[in-house]
C-alpha cells in the first residue's frame, strides 16, 4: 500500500482519493481553496456560502449521467448515504419521459437510474464520502511545484512543493488540478519533456439559471434533457431538493444571442420553446450566469508511449476535458479513477515506471477514444449551429452524424430506439456500439432519415431574434 497525494478535491480528486483509500492506500488531498464544506445535510449553505475560487463552473448547472451513478454506486457503495442526506434527487432518466414516447418499463430499465444535485451539493458529499473513507483533505494548501529525483533518464516526481514552503513527499502524485492544472508547467523545472497537450477553445457558450419549485416538485419532462433547435440547445437539468437550471448553449460567435445574458430576455425567448418554457415555472435562485472560453483539451504524461515523469498520473478534467454540454466530465472522471484503482490493485506503485506506462495506455485505450468521440459530436453540432447563423442547412458527408440525428427522431416515436439514444446520452454505450446492433440502423433511417433538423417545436432563427428583441 502507498502513499498517495491528490492535488486537487474537486469532484475527480474526491472520488479518485474515496476509490484509492478503501483500497488501504494512505491518501492526501491538498486543495488550495480554503473554506471547508459543509455537512451534507446543509445544501443551501453549499450553494450559497460555500466559496470555490479554484472551479469557475462551481454555480454552474451540472447533472449526473446514469453511468456515473451507476459507477460510483458499485464502487463507492457508501456514497448514496450522504448525496441522500444532501437532498439529492434519485431519478430514471427513461421513467420520466411520457409514456407514449417510451413504452411501459421493463426491469432493464433499471441502468438509466441516476442521482443529481446541484455542483457544490454534490461536492460536500463527495467530500463527505471520502472522509469516511480516511481520506485526509488539507484545504487552504496551494501545490506550487513538484520535486523529483533528477538522476534517472526519466525524472521521478517523489513529492510536491506547496505555497508555504513544505515539500510534501509521496510514493505516487495524482494530479486531478482541474482543466487549469498547472502540472505541465512544473514538470520542465524538474528536468522532464513537456507533456503532449492537444488544446483549443471548444466554441460554445452557456446562459444558465437555477429554480426552486414552490411545490418541491421538477417541472415534468416533455421531451430529452438535451433538445437542439435552431441556433441554440436548451438543457433542462434536475438538481436536489426540489430545485433545477436550464441552460441555453450557443455558438460563441453568434453575437446576436449574446443578448440572451439579460433575464429578461433570457426568459422572453424559454417562453418561445413549448417543452421546455414551463422550466422557467419556479423561483429564480440565480441570476442567469454566463460561461465561455471553455477548453476541449487532452494531455498525456507521455510522448510516443515514453513516460515523460513516473510517479505522476493526470486524471479527471486535468487529463481530459471538453465542452460539458454532453455532461460527461464526472462521469469520465469516475471512469478514469476507476482505472487507476484497478491499475494499483496489479502493479506496485513504486513500480514508477511500468505504472506510468500502464496508466498511459489504459487512458488511451480508455478515456482518449471518449474524449474523442465527444469532441466529434461538439465539432458536428457547432458547425450545425454556424450554418444556422449564416441561415444555410447544414451540410456534412459523415454517414455518423446524419445516423446520429436519424436516431434521435427516432427515438421519439419507437420506444426500443428510445432506449438506444438513451443508452448514448447517459453514456453507457457508445453511438457504433448502438447502431452495430444488426437491424438497428435500418430501423433508424426508416423512422428518422430524412425528417427535419429540428423536430421539436419552437422558433425559428428569425422568431427567436424577435423574441430577444
Ligand atoms: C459549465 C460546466 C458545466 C458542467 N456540467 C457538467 C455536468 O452536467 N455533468 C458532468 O458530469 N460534468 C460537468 N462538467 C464537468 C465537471 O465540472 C468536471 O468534469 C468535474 O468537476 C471534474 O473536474 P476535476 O475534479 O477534474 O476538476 P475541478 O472540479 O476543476 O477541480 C480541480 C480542483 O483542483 C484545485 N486546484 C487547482 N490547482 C491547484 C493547486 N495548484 N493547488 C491546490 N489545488 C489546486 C482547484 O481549486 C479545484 O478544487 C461541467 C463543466 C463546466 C465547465
Amino acid at each position: 500500500m502507498a502513499h498517495i497525494l491528490i492535488h486537487g478535491a474537486g469532484l475527480a480528486g474526491l472520488s479518485t482519493a474515496a476509490l484509492l483509500a478503501r483500497d488501504g492506500h494512505r491518501v492526501t488531498v491538498l486543495e488550495r481553496d480554503p473554506d471547508r464544506p459543509p455537512p451534507p445535510e446543509h445544501p443551501e449553505i453549499a450553494w450559497t456560502g460555500w466559496q470555490r475560487r479554484g472551479v469557475n463552473q462551481f454555480r454552474l448547472p451540472h447533472f449526473m449521467l446514469p453511468r456515473w451513478w451507476s459507477l460510483l454506486s458499485t464502487h463507492l457503495p457508501g456514497a448514496g448515504g450522504p448525496l441522500a442526506a444532501a437532498g439529492a434527487t434519485r431519478l430514471n432518466t427513461l421513467a420520466v419521459l411520457p409514456e407514449a414516447r417510451r413504452g411501459a418499463l421493463r426491469d432493464s430499465d433499471a441502468r438509466f437510474d441516476t442521482v443529481t444535485a446541484r455542483r457544490p451539493v454534490l461536492e460536500a458529499a463527495l467530500s463527505a464520502v471520502a472522509e469516511a473513507a480516511g481520506v485526509i483533505v488539507r484545504r487552504g494548501v496551494s501545490v506550487t511545484g513538484v520535486t523529483a529525483d533528477q538522476r534517472l533518464d526519466v525524472p521521478r516526481i517523489t513529492g510536491v512543493l506547496t505555497a508555504d514552503g513544505r515539500s510534501i513527499g509521496a510514493d505516487l502524485v495524482v494530479d486531478c488540478g482541474g482543466r487549469r492544472s498547472a502540472l505541465a508547467s512544473w514538470l520542465p523545472t524538474v528536468g522532464a519533456r513537456r507533456p503532449v497537450e492537444e488544446r483549443a477553445d471548444s466554441g460554445f457558450v452557456y446562459y444558465a439559471r437555477h429554480f426552486r419549485s414552490p411545490t418541491g416538485r421538477l417541472p415534468e419532462a416533455l421531451t430529452s434533457i438535451q433538445q437542439n433547435y435552431d441556433s441554440l440547445s436548451v438543457l433542462t437539468l434536475p438538481g436536489d431538493n426540489g430545485t433545477w437550471s436550464v441552460v441555453f448553449t450557443t455558438g460563441g460567435r453568434d453575437g446576436a444571442l449574446r443578448a440572451l445574458r439579460e433575464p429578461d430576455r433570457w426568459h422572453g425567448a424559454l417562453a418561445r420553446y413549448p417543452l421546455a418554457a414551463h422550466w422557467a415555472d419556479g423561483e429564480p435562485i440565480s441570476g442567469v450566469d454566463v460561461m465561455a472560453g471553455i477548453e476541449d483539451r487532452y494531455r498525456r504524461l507521455a510522448i510516443d508511449g515514453r513516460p515523460v515523469v513516473t510517479g505522476a498520473v493526470a486524471l479527471g478534467d486535468a487529463a481530459a476535458c471538453t465542452n460539458p454540454s454532453l455532461g460527461r466530465g464526472a462521469s469520465m472522471a469516475l471512469i478514469h479513477a476507476v482505472l487507476l484503482r484497478d491499475l494499483l490493485r496489479e502493479t506496485d506503485p513504486r513500480d514508477h515506471d511500468k505504472l506510468a506506462r500502464r496508466f498511459d495506455e489504459a487512458t488511451a485505450a480508455t478515456i482518449e477514444p471518449l474524449y474523442r468521440a465527444t469532441l466529434w459530436y461538439d465539432r458536428h453540432r457547432l458547425a450545425e449551429l454556424a450554418a444556422d447563423l449564416a441561415g444555410q442547412p447544414y451540410r456534412t458527408t459523415d454517414p455518423r452524424w446524419l445516423a446520429s440525428k436519424a436516431l434521435y427522431v427516432a427515438s421519439l416515436t419507437d420506444p426500443e430506439l428510445t432506449r438506444a439514444h438513451l443508452d448514448i446520452t447517459s453514456f453507457l454505450a457508445q453511438p457504433g456500439e448502438v447502431l452495430g446492433v444488426p437491424g438497428v440502423l435500418d430501423r433508424v433511417l426508416a423512422l428518422g432519415g430524412g425528417a427535419a433538423q429540428y423536430p421539436h417545436p419552437g422558433p425559428t432563427r428569425a422568431e427567436l431574434l424577435d423574441a430577444l428583441g
